[in-house]
C-alpha cells in the first residue's frame, strides 16, 4: 500500500533505529505501553518482543488489517482505529496509574498532539517520540535564541525533557526531507515554576511570543484585552512590578521559566486588586 503523505506516513525501515528507541524505553515484562501511529508495526512487534502490553491508536483504516494480521493473535495488543487528537488518554489502561507513551509521530499534528499528551500528563509518565528535529530544537531551546519559544515554554513548564539521538532521512520509507529526533518527555510532578494561574501563565506566553520580532511591551499591548488588563492599563508599571523589573523594550525570547512567572504574577496580582 502507497504511504499517505497527508497521514504523515513515513515508515521505519530496517532493524537498527526502531531496537534503538524501543531499548531506550525498555518496557517491563506486561508494562501498558500506548503507541501513537504504529504504522506497519515497526515499533509494535518490538514492544510486544519484549513482553509489553501495547495499545496502539492508528487512524488510517487500511493499515488496521494489517496490524490484525501481524498482532491479533497476541493478547498483550489492543487496537484502536482513530484519531489520537480525540483520544482520552486517561482511559486506555484506567487501573494502571501512569503509562508510559511512545510514537513516531505524525509531524504534520506534532504540536497539537503534543499538546493533548501534555494535558493528559496527569496520567502519563513518561513519553518517547520521534520528531522532525527543529521541532526537538525548540523544544530543547535555551533562552535568547530564535528556536526559544511557545514550544519551549509549554513543554518545559511541565515535563522535564532531553534529546536521545538524531535519525536520518534513510531510516524511513519513503525518506523524508528533514531529519528525525527523538525526544524524552518526563511530566514533572509540580509546573518547573510556582504560579497561581497556569491558564494566565499560558495565555501570557503566547500573547508575548504572538509577534516574534515585536517588543514585549507592544506584544502584551495587542494582548492586553485577552490577558483581562485592559487596554488603558500601566504596563511600563505592570513590568516593573514584576519580580526584578523586566524591561519592555526586551523580546519575549530573553524571558527565562522564572521571568515569565514573575510577569504572570504581576498580572494576576492586578487582576485581583481590580476586582
Ligand atoms: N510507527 C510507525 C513507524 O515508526 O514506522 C509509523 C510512523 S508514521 C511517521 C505515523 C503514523 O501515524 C502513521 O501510521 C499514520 O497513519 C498515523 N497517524 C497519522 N495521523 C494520526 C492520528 N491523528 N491519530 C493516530 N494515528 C495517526
Amino acid at each position: 500500500m502507497r504511504p499517505k503523505r497527508r497521514l504523515g506516513q513515513n515508515f521505519l525501515v530496517g532493524a537498527g533505529y526502531p531496537e534503538r528507541i524501543v531499548a531506550a524505553v525498555s518496557p517491563g515484562a506486561d508494562e501498558p505501553i500506548i503507541e501513537i501511529g504504529p504504522g506497519e508495526g515497526a515499533l509494535t512487534a518490538l514492544l510486544l518482543a519484549r513482553g509489553a502490553r501495547v495499545t496502539a491508536i492508528e487512524i488510517d483504516d487500511h493499515l488496521i488489517p494489517g496490524l490484525h494480521r501481524l498482532f491479533g493473535n497476541n493478547p498483550r495488543f489492543a487496537l484502536v482505529n482513530g484519531d489520537a487528537l480525540d483520544i482520552d488518554f486517561c482511559r486506555i489502561f484506567p487501573q494502571e496509574g501512569k503509562v508510559r507513551v511512545v510514537a513516531n509521530l505524525p509531524y504534520y499534528i506534532s504540536t497539537p498532539l503534543l499538546q493533548r499528551l501534555i494535558a493528559h500528563r496527569h496520567c502519563i509518565s513518561e513519553m518517547t517520540l520521534m520528531l522532525q528535529r527543529e521541532v526537538v530544537d525548540r523544544i530543547i531551546a535555551d533562552p535568547g535564541g530564535r528556536d526559544y519559544g511557545y514550544l519551549t515554554v509549554l513543554v518545559s513548564f511541565y515535563c522535564e525533557a532531553s534529546r536521545l539521538f538524531d535519525v536520518p532521512p534513510g531510516a524511513f520509507r519513503p525518506v523524508p526531507k528533514v531529519t528525525s529526533s527523538v525526544v524524552r518527555l518526563r511530566p514533572l510532578a509540580n509546573p518547573a515554576v510556582a504560579v497561581r494561574d497556569e491558564d494566565l501563565f499560558l495565555s501570557l506566553t503566547r500573547t508575548l511570543f504572538a509577534q516574534r520580532r515585536k517588543t514585549i511591551h507592544n506584544n502584551l499591548r495587542a494582548g492586553a484585552a485577552a490577558l483581562g488588563l485592559g487596554t488603558t492599563a500601566d504596563l511600563p508599571a505592570v513590568l516593573s512590578s514584576a519580580g526584578a523589573g523586566i524591561d519592555g523594550h526586551r523580546r519575549a525570547e530573553t524571558l527565562s521559566l522564572r521571568d515569565l512567572a514573575s510577569l504572570a504574577e504581576a498580572i494576576h496580582q492586578r487582576g485581583q486588586t481590580d476586582e
